[in-house]
């Protein structure tokens, strides 16, 4: 994703020109400083100059390589150098923290998960803060020169000021997790919201990396969806989320905790589903749901083996996400739509589901070049980070507090 801004002056035009340099070495490195040259559409002077404080700076590192269609000597490329860098990857879910370490090229070196219980007394950044001090402890041995710290977390976030307006499950009331964490490590601190951090992971490492344009959208405890469009995330910066999962799908249905009726997150999400399951079971009693404990897993199961009432809930979340997304469609005109949910299990009955709405609902020469695809990650672990960490590096941000020291 390269960077949006205009370059208002010389500071700026380094920057964005270093990121995108950056971003050109990891995508086609090794690559030679001409070639560079070619697809920057930079002039050979300034990559020479780029390149020279990027060697110095141990970020990246020539390597003799045989150029495509060429016999002759082997040519100098760059390549990233990416292990004596480090960075923290956090991700903070219901009652867990998972902190990872890992290298510029996003690989992990090690993670580990703590309880984060929401009923704790002690206020959430303080816990927060001194679990990541306990790993910085523990791993010690193992650290390298860190660049920054990532975090991705559900709730009402500004990732640029970092703070953390609101979240599920804790008591959180504008935590400054950002300024507060920049000020104990000296390091930059990027927070983001998990669904939007998720939806850029899909696009740098995952399953959008060669569309432009995609709707992801995330079915799980919460309902909602990340949009990148023209190659950028959608509300990247601020503090809004593409919030699908409150548009009304039932003038009449249930009261949602945004204080509208019938939002789609009263009907799609995990619990929704399974609440609803309970209720039909009571009517059905030749459903093989009767079995077993009630589990989205054995939700999907009983839809796959054939129990029409599991089958039923599935294909109807399917349609009431499908009638949200047709109108996306319309919106956004995507190449890709994904689906991140512990749902896709079921896959074979979900996708159809949503499938045939958005054919039949959104403009036919929209619906016809798209396809519905699981999302390469679950729910969990911290490539979202790794995420924004990379999208700092491909705009400069960070690449340029590194080149300074
Ligand atoms: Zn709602």
């Amino acid at each position: 994703m390269i960077a949006d801004n205009q370059p208002g002056h010389i500071d700026q035009i380094k920057q964005t020109n270093a990121g995108a340099v950056y971003r050109l070495i990891d995508r086609f490195g090794p690559i030679s400083r001409i070639e560079l040259s070619k697809k920057a559409q930079l002039a050979p002077a300034s990559i020479t100059k780029i390149v020279r404080e990027m060697l110095e700076a141990h970020l990246v590192k020539e390597t003799e390589f045989q150029e495509p269609g060429s016999r002759g000597r082997p040519a100098v490329g760059l390549v990233l150098d990416t292990e004596a860098w480090h960075f923290l990857a956090v991700r903070i879910g219901n009652g867990e923290i998972t902190i990872a370490l890992r290298d510029l090229s996003s690989k992990m070196v090690v993670e580990q998960q703590f309880a984060l219980p929401p009923a704790d007394p002690e206020p959430l950044l303080q816990r927060i803060i001194q679990l990541i001090d306990q790993f910085f402890v523990t791993h010690q041995s193992r650290l390298e020169r860190l660049t920054a710290i990532a975090i991705t977390l559900p709730g009402r976030v500004n990732g640029q000021a970092g703070i953390v307006h609101r979240m599920p499950f804790y008591q959180v009331d504008d935590m400054p997790l950002g300024p507060e964490l920049e000020l104990r490590t000296g390091l930059p601190v990027y927070i983001q919201h998990d669904i939007c951090a998720w939806t850029m992971a899909e696009s740098l490492f995952g399953a959008s990396r060669d569309a432009s344009d995609v709707l992801q959208v995330v079915i799980d405890h919460n309902v909602g969806a990340g949009v990148i469009t023209g190659g950028r995330l959608l509300h990247g910066g601020g503090a809004t989320l593409v919030e699908i999962g409150h548009t009304q799908v039932d003038p009449w249905g249930k009261l949602c905790y945004c204080g509208n009726h019938g939002c789609l997150e009263t009907v799609a999400s995990t619990e929704s589903m399974l609440e609803l399951a309970a209720q039909r079971m009571q009517a059905s009693m030749s459903s093989s749901l009767h079995n077993q404990p009630l589990s989205i897993e054995n939700l999907c199961d009983a839809a796959l083996s054939g129990d029409q009432l599991a089958c039923d809930i599935i294909t109807g979340v399917g349609g009431s996400i499908g009638r949200i997304l047709a109108i996306m469609v319309n919106l956004f005109h995507p190449q890709k739509v994904l689906i991140g949910s512990p749902l896709n299990r079921a896959h074979p009955i979900l996708f159809p589901a949503i499938n045939a709405c958005i054919q039949q609902q959104s403009l036919p020469d929209y619906g016809a070049t798209l396809s519905v695809e699981p999302t390469e990650f679950l729910n969990q672990g911290t490539m979202p980070g790794a995420a924004l960490v990379k999208d700092a590096l491909y705009n400069g941000s960070l690449l340029i507090k590194l080149l300074q020291g």
